[in-house]
């Protein structure tokens, strides 16, 4: 074999190598951390990262004036709260904090922020809309979102519910209900009485925060309706903090024990998480998914796509590839949502078309995620390439959504800094980019 071949096949493998080391001692104020402490879930909880001035007393010398300057500029801007867990925030890349994909992630700069889109919206899916009762969203026939908290245990900058997720920030003002138990029963409800439901995500905000007994109590009373037959728990959990799958065993024991509930039943019980980056991924991330898939629950994992953060084949294959090896299931990597403070993360369409072609073939078919466009306007999930009429010169893509809305159509925009100068320059007068769009339009309706 070549030199060069072989050095192909340790590439090829380099996604079965999972960081072991002591990372966390890099970070100055965490240098005498023990492993120990690290890995329990009480520790990981009590040294989050909330404020930037926190940031700066953990960092020491790494935290630059101008690292702090930027940190707070960004605070003038971003519409979600800080809240890192350490083991994230040690993973950073402190030398490079600026192009670090987690930095990105979770931290915002002022320097970062464009201007959002002239066509976003605080609720771009349109879930409040589609919301029978308070919590809930009912756009699919036969399965509902089901916001039961919104609070996480990281809050992310890109967070297509930066609405109501976390508190309020400078930029956005926000009724958050936290964990409100009382209103889960006026859900349970609703639901009795829709016999055609048979799939809940049970999202928000995070599963992860949720008491052992609150886990049981929604668990348990959905799995209870005769024709819920699946549940999935949304948590970003396992990506952010897997030393609470490790460590925190009233939590894990609850969710074992509504998903032998569900089994007794004949029902289902999933997690779906939430890996972008295969930064995130570490032995801690390895040990949590044999705790998982030794107890028999499936994980799947929903990736969202950021510009700088996973938008290159390399980074995208290697992710791939490594949560096939955990036993995740790599389900879907979205389209990035129009949601205020986010226009700097955004990509094309055309982006996502091309990286899910390179993606497909690297591994096995259900081992490869669906790229997806979840349509602005409650248009639902729809395979990227699955619009009906693209213009790339004006970034305008026209989709039809036939069983969720019927005869209504959706349209998707490309961030306008990716444009060509032109095309910027369209953008710019709000009449042309009316007129542009109704054209795309128009050449969907008249067919
Ligand atoms: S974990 Fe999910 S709901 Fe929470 S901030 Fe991140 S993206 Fe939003």
């Amino acid at each position: 074999m070549s030199e060069a071949k072989k050095l192909d096949r340790i590439q090829e493998l380099e996604h079965r190598n999972f960081r072991d080391d002591e990372f966390w001692k890099k970070v100055p104020g965490w240098s005498s951390v023990t492993r120990e402490e690290f890995g329990d879930h009480k520790w990981q909880l009590k040294n989050s990262i909330r404020k930037i001035e926190q940031v700066q007393k953990v960092l020491g010398e790494l935290c630059t004036p101008e690292l702090m300057s930027d940190l707070e500029a960004g605070q003038h801007r971003t519409p979600m709260n800080i809240r890192i867990t350490p083991y994230i925030f040690a993973l950073i890349d402190w030398k490079n904090p600026w192009d670090d994909p987690l930095r990105k992630q979770f931290l915002p700069l002022g320097s970062q922020f464009l201007d959002d889109h002239p066509y976003y919206q605080a609720d771009s899916l349109g879930e409040d809309t589609d919301s029978p009762v308070p919590m809930l969203t009912h756009r699919y026939p036969d399965k509902v979102l089901f916001l039961p908290t919104t609070i996480c245990p990281v809050y992310c900058s890109y967070c297509t519910r930066s609405r109501i997720i976390g508190g309020s920030t400078e930029t956005v003002e926000k009724g958050t209900y936290g964990a409100n138990q009382k209103k889960w029963d006026d859900v349970f409800e609703y639901l009795k009485s829709t016999p055609l439901v048979e799939d809940v995500v049970i999202s928000g905000g995070d599963s992860y925060m949720l008491t052992p007994a609150q886990l049981k109590y929604i668990g348990e009373n959905l799995l209870k309706i005769p024709h819920i037959r699946r549940i999935r728990y949304a948590t970003k959990g396992i990506a952010i903090f897997p030393q609470k799958v490790l460590s925190d065993y009233e939590w894990f024991n609850a969710l074992n024990e509504v998903h032998e509930f569900a089994r007794g039943y004949g029902k289902q019980v999933v997690v779906h998480t939430h890996f972008s980056s295969p930064n995130e991924i570490t032995k801690w991330s390895q040990l949590a998914m044999e705790r998982l898939f030794k107890s028999g629950i499936i994980v799947r994992n929903q990736a969202v796509l950021q510009d700088g953060v996973n938008n290159d084949v390399e980074t995208m294959v290697k992710l791939t590839r490594q949560l096939g090896y955990l036993n995740i299931q790599p389900y879907y990597v979205y389209m990035h949502d129009m949601v205020p403070g986010c226009e700097h993360f955004r990509t094309s369409l055309r982006e996502g078309i091309e990286l899910e072609k390179a993606v497909r073939g690297t591994t096995a078919g259900f081992n490869t995620p669906t790229f997806v466009c979840d349509l602005p306007g409650g248009g639902g999930k729809r395979h990227v390439a699955s619009y009906e009429y693209y213009d790339e010169e004006n970034g305008i893509s026209v989709w039809k959504a036939p069983y969720v809305k019927p005869g209504e159509f959706f349209t998707y925009f490309d961030p306008i800094h990716k444009l060509s100068p032109e095309a910027q320059k369209r953008w710019a007068d709000e009449g042309t980019r009316e007129k542009m769009i109704q054209e795309a339009i128009k050449k969907v309706s008249d067919h």
